[in-house]
């Protein structure tokens, strides 16, 4: 299983890409974080950690999760 880590300093977010399903609601959600076109596709530092754990709380597939 590939993961990826992306920090803002408080938290790090991990990513599955095997469990991502593309359903694209972090995107949605915060699309100052998450955009599939750039490298590295998560920035975590363009939101508050709060907001960055609800948001990972929405994705349906389990892919994001918090270290
Ligand atoms: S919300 Fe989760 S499953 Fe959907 S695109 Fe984002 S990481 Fe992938």
């Amino acid at each position: 299983m590939d993961t990826k880590e992306y920090s803002n300093g408080e938290i790090t977010i991990l990513w599955q890409t095997d469990k991502c399903i593309h359903s694209g609601i972090c995107v949605k959600t915060l699309p100052k974080v998450y955009n599939p076109k750039e490298r590295p596709w998560v920035k975590p530092e363009n939101a508050t950690t709060e907001e960055l754990l609800d948001q990972v709380s929405k994705c349906p597939s389990g892919a994001l999760s918090i270290k």
